[in-house]
């Protein structure tokens, strides 16, 4: 076994799905429905998952992936529509394609006011393209050496329980922060999905990255735990969409777990991956891990 990320894809559930052809190879792109795309980057080892979301008088792109490709012009192949970036947090894996918007939403907290105040630099964009993390070539638009994310303006702050209407079609705002402070999700309450961001997707799910409160993380859960009689279907950020919404539960009864310490198999790392030295264990369950601060126990 060589154990690559990529050995795994493409994953089961996108032969299920009509995949559309565009000038933009970086981005793997299927129709869910005439009004819903999932734009996919499984070139990257992160797997970013974006969606379109088109109304009558316009449309959202959530999240913004690593800024690898040219999110701008893949939008601009599959709708004429008017269109703004809506971010569900901002790490790195979600603001690089902010750079190709002009309208951007965010939740209105300090580390998203931050993080658009400034930007990214090479040191936190940079693990994004190490040796082994892309296997697709990168568009003709990029410049490996020049990777940062800029600052950018946010035209919108969000603010909780907020309803964007994108002209018969409604997004709802769901503050939902512990995978970071600046974290929603996204409840299209009439075609039943909830757009999960990162707090889950069916791969390794983590409290303890910059702005991340594994507290909060469990409230957080629990919240959209109960708003599961609105949704039938999980759509993450990461890896796959069209999960099933029990799946919720699963990360909720794991994230309170762990913190009760009724699971005790683990594995415990020193973090490389950010700029911030700590010990992380990760726990493994069904179809996601969970990785945690080791300091949430002591
Ligand atoms: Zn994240």
């Amino acid at each position: 076994m060589s154990g690559n990320w990529w050995d795994i894809l493409p994953r089961k559930i996108y032969s299920k799905l009509e995949q559309v052809e565009t000038k933009q190879p970086w981005y793997s792109v299927y129709r869910i429905h005439d009004w819903l795309y999932a734009l996919l980057e499984d070139g990257q080892y992160d797997e970013a998952l974006m969606y379109l979301v088109i109304g009558d008088k316009r449309a959202a792109v959530i999240d913004g992936g690593t800024g690898i490709g040219r999110l701008d012009k893949l939008i601009e192949e599959l709708t004429d529509k008017p269109y703004f970036l809506l971010l569900t947090h901002t790490h790195n894996d979600h603001i690089g394609g902010c750079k190709d918007f002009d309208e951007i939403y965010l939740y209105d907290d300090p580390m998203g006011r931050e993080s658009a105040a400034n930007g990214l630099g090479r040191d936190k964009m940079g693990e994004m393209i190490e040796e082994g993390a892309v296997i697709k070539p990168y568009p003709e638009s990029f410049d490996p050496e020049n990777f940062y994310a800029p600052p950018f303006d946010v035209t919108h702050w969000l603010k909780d329980r907020e309803v964007i209407d994108l002209g018969g079609r409604k997004l709802e705002v769901i503050y939902t922060p512990g995978h970071s402070s600046d974290h929603i999700c996204l409840l299209d309450r009439e075609a039943r999905y909830l757009f999960t961001g990162d707090t889950y997707y069916t791969g390794g799910v983590t409290s303890y990255l910059p702005g991340g409160d594994h507290d909060d993380f469990i409230a957080s859960c629990k919240r959209l735990v109960d708003l599961m009689p609105m949704y039938d279907w999980l759509m993450p950020a990461h890896n796959e969409p069209l999960v099933e919404p029990s799946q919720m539960r699963e990360m909720y009864e794991a994230a309170k777990c762990i913190k009760e310490g009724t699971f005790t198999e683990y594995t415990s790392r020193r973090s490389v991956a950010t700029n911030y030295d700590l010990w992380i264990r990760r726990y493994q369950f069904g179809r996601f891990s969970l990785s945690v601060r080791e300091s949430l126990f002591s």
